[in-house]
Protein backbone atom coordinates (compact mmCIF):
# COMPACT_ATOMS: atom_id res chain seq x y z
CA UNK A 1 0.00 0.00 0.00
CA UNK A 2 1.19 3.39 -0.50
CA UNK A 3 1.38 5.90 2.19
CA UNK A 4 -1.70 8.18 2.95
CA UNK A 5 -2.76 10.93 1.73
CA UNK A 6 -3.85 13.24 4.25
CA UNK A 7 -6.82 15.28 4.11
CA UNK A 8 -4.87 18.50 5.96
CA UNK A 9 -1.85 17.46 8.47
CA UNK A 10 0.27 19.47 10.76
CA UNK A 11 2.99 20.39 9.43
CA UNK A 12 6.00 21.99 11.55
CA UNK A 13 8.56 25.11 10.16
CA UNK A 14 11.16 24.37 12.11
CA UNK A 15 11.30 26.66 15.31
CA UNK A 16 8.30 24.92 17.00
CA UNK A 17 10.93 23.34 19.31
CA UNK A 18 13.16 25.89 20.22
CA UNK A 19 9.86 27.62 21.83
CA UNK A 20 9.19 24.89 23.36
CA UNK A 21 12.81 24.11 24.77
CA UNK A 22 12.81 27.90 25.84
CA UNK A 23 9.32 27.02 27.73
CA UNK A 24 10.97 23.89 29.66
CA UNK A 25 14.63 25.70 30.25
CA UNK A 26 12.62 28.66 32.05
CA UNK A 27 9.96 26.05 33.71
CA UNK A 28 6.77 27.97 32.52
CA UNK A 29 5.07 25.02 31.55
CA UNK A 30 1.80 26.53 33.00
CA UNK A 31 -1.48 28.09 31.21
CA UNK A 32 0.49 31.70 31.08
CA UNK A 33 4.05 32.64 30.60
CA UNK A 34 6.36 34.34 27.79
CA UNK A 35 5.20 32.19 24.85
CA UNK A 36 1.31 33.20 25.26
CA UNK A 37 2.06 36.77 25.63
CA UNK A 38 4.73 36.57 22.44
CA UNK A 39 1.68 34.30 20.55
CA UNK A 40 -0.73 36.63 21.49
CA UNK A 41 1.11 39.54 20.29
CA UNK A 42 1.70 37.84 16.81
CA UNK A 43 -1.75 37.06 16.42
CA UNK A 44 -2.25 40.99 17.26
CA UNK A 45 0.02 41.92 14.57
CA UNK A 46 -1.26 39.42 11.78
CA UNK A 47 -4.60 40.26 11.94
CA UNK A 48 -4.18 43.85 12.54
CA UNK A 49 -7.24 46.37 13.11
CA UNK A 50 -6.41 46.92 16.86
CA UNK A 51 -7.52 43.63 17.79
CA UNK A 52 -6.54 41.91 21.01
CA UNK A 53 -6.13 38.49 20.90
CA UNK A 54 -6.67 36.07 24.05
CA UNK A 55 -5.28 32.59 23.48
CA UNK A 56 -7.31 30.09 24.87
CA UNK A 57 -7.75 25.89 25.05
CA UNK A 58 -9.43 25.82 21.92
CA UNK A 59 -11.75 27.35 19.45
CA UNK A 60 -14.43 25.50 20.96
CA UNK A 61 -13.90 27.19 24.04
CA UNK A 62 -13.20 30.74 22.36
CA UNK A 63 -16.93 30.40 20.94
CA UNK A 64 -18.12 29.64 24.41
CA UNK A 65 -16.38 32.56 25.84
CA UNK A 66 -18.00 34.68 22.86
CA UNK A 67 -21.31 34.26 23.46
CA UNK A 68 -20.91 34.78 27.55
CA UNK A 69 -19.32 38.22 26.34
CA UNK A 70 -21.98 39.21 23.98
CA UNK A 71 -25.10 37.97 26.88
CA UNK A 72 -26.27 34.60 25.42
CA UNK A 73 -28.03 33.26 27.95
CA UNK A 74 -30.81 30.44 29.39
CA UNK A 75 -33.84 30.23 26.81
CA UNK A 76 -31.77 33.24 24.04
CA UNK A 77 -31.76 32.16 20.42
CA UNK A 78 -28.50 32.33 18.76
CA UNK A 79 -28.64 32.37 14.55
CA UNK A 80 -26.18 29.79 13.48
CA UNK A 81 -24.87 28.92 9.62
CA UNK A 82 -26.17 25.62 9.51
CA UNK A 83 -23.55 24.39 7.05
CA UNK A 84 -20.12 24.22 9.31
CA UNK A 85 -18.43 21.91 11.54
CA UNK A 86 -20.61 20.85 15.09
CA UNK A 87 -17.84 23.20 17.13
CA UNK A 88 -19.59 26.28 15.62
CA UNK A 89 -23.26 25.67 17.34
CA UNK A 90 -22.80 23.54 20.38
CA UNK A 91 -21.28 26.38 22.35
CA UNK A 92 -24.76 27.59 22.08
CA UNK A 93 -26.04 24.90 23.94
CA UNK A 94 -23.67 25.20 27.18
CA UNK A 95 -25.52 28.12 27.66
CA UNK A 96 -28.42 26.96 27.90
CA UNK A 97 -29.52 29.19 24.59
CA UNK A 98 -31.25 27.89 21.50
CA UNK A 99 -29.66 27.37 18.15
CA UNK A 100 -31.60 29.02 15.12
CA UNK A 101 -29.99 27.80 11.80
CA UNK A 102 -29.37 29.62 8.41
CA UNK A 103 -28.68 27.96 4.88
CA UNK A 104 -25.72 29.30 2.85
CA UNK A 105 -25.87 30.72 -0.09
CA UNK A 106 -24.61 29.30 -3.04
CA UNK A 107 -21.22 31.30 -3.99
CA UNK A 108 -19.12 31.20 -1.03
CA UNK A 109 -20.83 28.54 0.65
CA UNK A 110 -20.78 30.34 3.76
CA UNK A 111 -24.33 32.18 5.61
CA UNK A 112 -26.83 33.86 3.16
CA UNK A 113 -28.16 37.22 3.86
CA UNK A 114 -31.63 36.82 2.60
CA UNK A 115 -32.37 34.07 4.56
CA UNK A 116 -30.34 35.77 7.44
CA UNK A 117 -32.49 38.45 7.10
CA UNK A 118 -35.47 36.33 6.36
CA UNK A 119 -34.58 34.59 10.42
CA UNK A 120 -34.41 37.69 11.67
CA UNK A 121 -37.55 38.91 10.82
CA UNK A 122 -39.63 35.85 11.65
CA UNK A 123 -37.89 35.43 15.07
CA UNK A 124 -38.86 38.87 15.58
CA UNK A 125 -42.06 38.49 14.35
CA UNK A 126 -42.44 35.65 16.85
CA UNK A 127 -41.92 38.17 19.65
CA UNK A 128 -37.80 36.73 20.08
CA UNK A 129 -35.09 38.57 18.81
CA UNK A 130 -32.12 36.81 18.16
CA UNK A 131 -29.14 37.31 20.77
CA UNK A 132 -26.08 36.98 18.86
CA UNK A 133 -25.43 35.58 14.88
CA UNK A 134 -22.00 33.36 14.21
CA UNK A 135 -21.06 33.47 10.82
CA UNK A 136 -18.76 31.01 9.30
CA UNK A 137 -15.70 31.43 6.93
CA UNK A 138 -16.31 27.80 5.68
CA UNK A 139 -12.86 26.24 4.26
CA UNK A 140 -10.99 29.50 4.42
CA UNK A 141 -13.63 31.34 2.03
CA UNK A 142 -14.99 34.60 3.74
CA UNK A 143 -18.37 34.92 4.02
CA UNK A 144 -20.25 38.13 2.51
CA UNK A 145 -19.10 40.14 5.12
CA UNK A 146 -20.40 43.76 4.29
CA UNK A 147 -24.04 41.93 3.67
CA UNK A 148 -24.01 40.03 7.18
CA UNK A 149 -22.35 42.66 9.05
CA UNK A 150 -25.28 45.64 7.92
CA UNK A 151 -28.04 43.09 8.76
CA UNK A 152 -25.97 43.17 12.23
CA UNK A 153 -26.15 46.43 12.44
CA UNK A 154 -29.57 47.04 11.57
CA UNK A 155 -31.11 45.22 13.67
CA UNK A 156 -28.92 45.57 16.84
CA UNK A 157 -27.49 41.60 17.47
CA UNK A 158 -23.90 40.75 18.19
CA UNK A 159 -21.88 39.06 15.14
CA UNK A 160 -19.43 36.66 16.07
CA UNK A 161 -17.48 35.58 13.28
CA UNK A 162 -16.40 31.67 13.38
CA UNK A 163 -12.88 31.95 11.62
CA UNK A 164 -11.70 28.73 12.87
CA UNK A 165 -10.62 27.54 8.89
CA UNK A 166 -9.96 31.11 7.76
CA UNK A 167 -6.60 32.52 9.75
CA UNK A 168 -4.87 34.77 7.08
CA UNK A 169 -8.09 34.94 4.12
CA UNK A 170 -9.32 38.31 3.74
CA UNK A 171 -12.52 40.34 2.79
CA UNK A 172 -11.66 43.54 1.22
CA UNK A 173 -8.24 43.38 2.62
CA UNK A 174 -9.32 43.05 6.33
CA UNK A 175 -8.53 39.92 7.75
CA UNK A 176 -11.36 37.23 9.06
CA UNK A 177 -11.72 37.52 12.68
CA UNK A 178 -11.46 41.44 12.83
CA UNK A 179 -15.48 41.97 11.56
CA UNK A 180 -17.49 40.98 14.51
CA UNK A 181 -17.69 41.86 17.81
CA UNK A 182 -15.62 38.79 18.53
CA UNK A 183 -13.74 36.59 16.35
CA UNK A 184 -13.01 32.77 16.80
CA UNK A 185 -9.63 30.96 15.39
CA UNK A 186 -8.41 26.93 16.25
CA UNK A 187 -4.94 25.59 16.10
CA UNK A 188 -6.55 22.18 16.27
CA UNK A 189 -4.17 19.58 14.37
CA UNK A 190 -5.57 20.03 10.77
CA UNK A 191 -6.36 23.75 10.59
CA UNK A 192 -4.25 25.86 8.87
CA UNK A 193 -1.18 26.49 11.50
CA UNK A 194 -1.47 23.96 14.51
CA UNK A 195 -0.44 23.61 18.70
CA UNK A 196 -1.66 20.25 18.33
CA UNK A 197 -4.34 21.86 20.07
CA UNK A 198 -5.78 25.59 20.93
CA UNK A 199 -7.37 28.69 20.17
CA UNK A 200 -8.16 31.94 20.08
CA UNK A 201 -10.66 34.82 21.03
CA UNK A 202 -9.97 38.27 18.38
CA UNK A 203 -11.59 40.87 20.60
CA UNK A 204 -12.28 44.70 19.75
CA UNK A 205 -10.37 45.95 22.33
CA UNK A 206 -8.05 45.23 25.52
CA UNK A 207 -11.17 45.38 28.33
CA UNK A 208 -13.28 42.82 26.21
CA UNK A 209 -9.56 40.49 25.80
CA UNK A 210 -9.07 41.08 29.93
CA UNK A 211 -12.63 39.59 30.56
CA UNK A 212 -12.35 37.44 28.48
CA UNK A 213 -8.57 36.01 30.48
CA UNK A 214 -10.39 36.11 33.72
CA UNK A 215 -13.37 33.62 32.65
CA UNK A 216 -10.94 31.32 30.99
CA UNK A 217 -8.96 31.44 34.28
CA UNK A 218 -11.71 30.47 36.71
CA UNK A 219 -13.24 33.71 37.70
CA UNK A 220 -10.69 34.73 40.39
CA UNK A 221 -11.70 38.09 41.89
CA UNK A 222 -8.76 40.50 43.01
CA UNK A 223 -8.06 38.53 46.52
CA UNK A 224 -5.52 37.19 48.63
CA UNK A 225 -7.30 33.85 48.61
CA UNK A 226 -9.47 32.31 45.88
CA UNK A 227 -12.62 34.47 45.70
CA UNK A 228 -15.39 33.96 42.90
CA UNK A 229 -18.18 35.93 41.93
CA UNK A 230 -18.80 34.60 38.53
CA UNK A 231 -18.87 30.91 37.13
CA UNK A 232 -14.77 30.27 35.74
CA UNK A 233 -13.71 28.20 33.33
CA UNK A 234 -10.31 26.45 33.16
CA UNK A 235 -9.83 27.21 29.05
CA UNK A 236 -6.14 29.30 28.78
CA UNK A 237 -3.80 28.21 26.13
CA UNK A 238 -0.44 26.39 27.74
CA UNK A 239 2.73 27.97 27.57
CA UNK A 240 4.25 25.20 26.10
CA UNK A 241 1.46 24.85 23.91
CA UNK A 242 1.84 28.54 22.65
CA UNK A 243 5.65 28.08 21.52
CA UNK A 244 4.20 25.68 18.93
CA UNK A 245 2.57 28.71 17.48
CA UNK A 246 5.06 31.20 17.90
CA UNK A 247 7.07 28.90 15.35
CA UNK A 248 3.81 27.92 13.37
CA UNK A 249 3.35 31.76 13.09
CA UNK A 250 6.70 32.15 10.98
CA UNK A 251 5.47 29.94 8.13
CA UNK A 252 1.82 30.93 8.31
CA UNK A 253 2.20 33.00 4.97
CA UNK A 254 4.52 30.58 2.95
CA UNK A 255 1.73 27.96 3.87
CA UNK A 256 -0.76 29.74 2.82
CA UNK A 257 0.71 29.78 -0.26
CA UNK A 258 0.89 26.14 -0.34
CA UNK A 259 -2.52 25.92 0.01
CA UNK A 260 -3.79 28.23 -2.51
CA UNK A 261 -1.61 26.55 -5.25
CA UNK A 262 -2.77 23.13 -3.84
CA UNK A 263 -6.08 24.99 -5.08
CA UNK A 264 -4.95 26.33 -8.72
CA UNK A 265 -3.66 22.64 -9.02
CA UNK A 266 -7.62 21.65 -8.77
CA UNK A 267 -8.70 24.00 -10.67
CA UNK A 268 -6.36 23.08 -13.47
CA UNK A 269 -7.10 19.60 -13.03
CA UNK A 270 -11.11 19.97 -13.34
CA UNK A 271 -11.10 23.39 -15.74
CA UNK A 272 -12.22 21.16 -18.92
CA UNK A 273 -14.26 18.65 -17.02
CA UNK A 274 -18.29 19.89 -17.38
CA UNK A 275 -19.88 19.17 -14.20
CA UNK A 276 -17.04 19.67 -11.73
CA UNK A 277 -17.07 23.54 -9.57
CA UNK A 278 -14.02 23.86 -7.31
CA UNK A 279 -14.91 26.19 -4.62
CA UNK A 280 -12.97 29.71 -5.77
CA UNK A 281 -13.01 33.44 -4.42
CA UNK A 282 -16.30 34.51 -6.70
CA UNK A 283 -14.44 38.65 -7.09
CA UNK A 284 -10.98 39.99 -5.93
CA UNK A 285 -12.64 41.11 -2.85
CA UNK A 286 -12.37 37.56 -1.23
CA UNK A 287 -8.85 35.77 -0.75
CA UNK A 288 -9.54 32.63 0.60
CA UNK A 289 -6.28 30.51 2.55
CA UNK A 290 -7.81 27.54 0.86
CA UNK A 291 -7.27 25.59 3.93
CA UNK A 292 -9.41 22.74 2.23
CA UNK A 293 -9.92 22.81 -1.73
CA UNK A 294 -13.58 21.52 -2.28
CA UNK A 295 -15.65 20.32 -4.72
CA UNK A 296 -19.19 19.90 -6.54
CA UNK A 297 -20.09 17.04 -8.57
CA UNK A 298 -23.13 17.18 -10.39
CA UNK A 299 -23.24 13.12 -11.44
CA UNK A 300 -25.86 14.14 -14.35
CA UNK A 301 -22.95 15.68 -16.34
CA UNK A 302 -19.84 13.89 -15.18
CA UNK A 303 -21.26 10.59 -14.51
CA UNK A 304 -19.94 9.95 -11.69
CA UNK A 305 -20.95 10.61 -7.94
CA UNK A 306 -19.04 12.38 -5.28
CA UNK A 307 -19.27 9.23 -3.19
CA UNK A 308 -17.42 7.50 -5.99
CA UNK A 309 -14.94 9.25 -6.70
CA UNK A 310 -14.56 9.60 -2.69
CA UNK A 311 -14.35 5.85 -2.50
CA UNK A 312 -11.93 5.63 -5.82
CA UNK A 313 -8.89 8.11 -3.82
CA UNK A 314 -10.36 5.82 -0.67
CA UNK A 315 -8.41 2.95 -2.56
CA UNK A 316 -5.41 4.54 -3.36
CA UNK A 317 -5.01 5.69 -0.14
CA UNK A 318 -5.86 9.38 -0.25
CA UNK A 319 -8.17 10.82 1.97
CA UNK A 320 -11.33 13.12 0.69
CA UNK A 321 -14.03 13.33 2.94
CA UNK A 322 -17.94 15.01 2.01
CA UNK A 323 -18.33 18.73 3.09
CA UNK A 324 -19.53 19.53 6.62
CA UNK A 325 -22.92 17.76 7.15
CA UNK A 326 -25.71 20.35 8.01
CA UNK A 327 -26.59 21.04 11.47
CA UNK A 328 -30.36 21.18 10.75
CA UNK A 329 -29.96 17.42 9.78
CA UNK A 330 -28.03 16.37 12.52
CA UNK A 331 -29.55 14.46 15.16
CA UNK A 332 -28.58 16.25 18.00
CA UNK A 333 -30.52 19.35 16.40
CA UNK A 334 -33.03 17.86 14.99
CA UNK A 335 -35.63 19.98 17.15
CA UNK A 336 -33.93 23.21 15.83
CA UNK A 337 -35.39 25.48 13.50
CA UNK A 338 -34.04 26.23 10.14
CA UNK A 339 -34.44 29.24 7.44
CA UNK A 340 -33.42 28.86 3.88
CA UNK A 341 -33.86 26.93 0.69
CA UNK A 342 -31.97 23.50 0.56
CA UNK A 343 -28.54 25.19 -0.63
CA UNK A 344 -26.58 23.50 2.25
CA UNK A 345 -28.58 20.09 1.69
CA UNK A 346 -27.83 20.12 -2.00
CA UNK A 347 -23.83 21.11 -0.71
CA UNK A 348 -23.75 18.08 1.50
CA UNK A 349 -25.17 15.70 -1.28
CA UNK A 350 -22.50 16.26 -3.59
CA UNK A 351 -19.68 18.12 -2.51
CA UNK A 352 -16.00 16.81 -1.39
CA UNK A 353 -12.98 18.11 0.09
CA UNK A 354 -9.62 16.91 -1.55
CA UNK A 355 -6.28 16.15 -0.04
CA UNK A 356 -4.94 20.43 1.30
CA UNK A 357 -2.29 20.23 3.25
CA UNK A 358 0.86 22.88 2.84
CA UNK A 359 2.72 19.93 2.94
CA UNK A 360 2.09 17.63 -0.31
CA UNK A 361 4.32 16.64 -2.39
CA UNK A 362 4.55 16.85 -6.47
CA UNK A 363 4.51 12.50 -6.51
CA UNK A 364 1.21 13.45 -3.71
CA UNK A 365 -0.55 15.39 -6.58
CA UNK A 366 0.40 12.67 -9.54
CA UNK A 367 -1.50 9.95 -7.45
CA UNK A 368 -4.39 12.34 -7.01
CA UNK A 369 -4.71 13.59 -10.26
CA UNK A 370 -4.13 10.14 -12.02
CA UNK A 371 -7.40 8.74 -9.93
CA UNK A 372 -9.66 11.49 -11.40
CA UNK A 373 -8.07 11.10 -14.78
CA UNK A 374 -9.13 7.06 -14.14
CA UNK A 375 -12.87 8.52 -13.26
CA UNK A 376 -13.21 10.25 -16.21
CA UNK A 377 -12.68 7.32 -18.51
C1 LIG B 1 -12.16 23.47 14.03
C2 LIG B 1 -13.37 24.30 14.07
C3 LIG B 1 -13.89 24.76 15.28
C4 LIG B 1 -13.42 24.31 16.62
O1 LIG B 1 -12.14 24.55 16.93
P1 LIG B 1 -11.40 23.59 18.02
O2 LIG B 1 -10.13 24.30 18.22
O3 LIG B 1 -11.26 22.25 17.38
O4 LIG B 1 -12.24 23.55 19.24
C5 LIG B 1 -14.99 25.60 15.23
N1 LIG B 1 -15.56 25.93 14.08
C6 LIG B 1 -15.12 25.49 12.90
C7 LIG B 1 -15.80 25.92 11.65
C8 LIG B 1 -14.02 24.63 12.85
O5 LIG B 1 -13.60 24.15 11.68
Amino acid sequence: MKEKIWLSSPHMGGSEQKYVQEAFDTNWVAPLGPNVNGFEQDLEEYVGENSKVACLASGTSALHLALILVGVSKGDEVLCQSMTFSASANPITYQGAIPVFVDSESTTWNMCPSALEEAIVDRIANGKKPRAIIVVHLYGMPAKMDKIGALSKKYDIALIEDAAEALGSTYKEQKCGTFGDFGVLSFNGNKIITTSGGGALVCKNEEDKQKAIFLATQARDNAPHYQHSHIGYNYRMSNVVAGIGRGQMEVLDKHIGFRRANNQFYQEVFKDIEGVTVLTEPTSKYFSNHWLSAIVIEESKTGFSREELRLALEKQNIESRPLWKPMHLQPVFKECKYYGTNVSEKLFEDGLCLPSGSNLTDEDRTRIKEVISNMLK
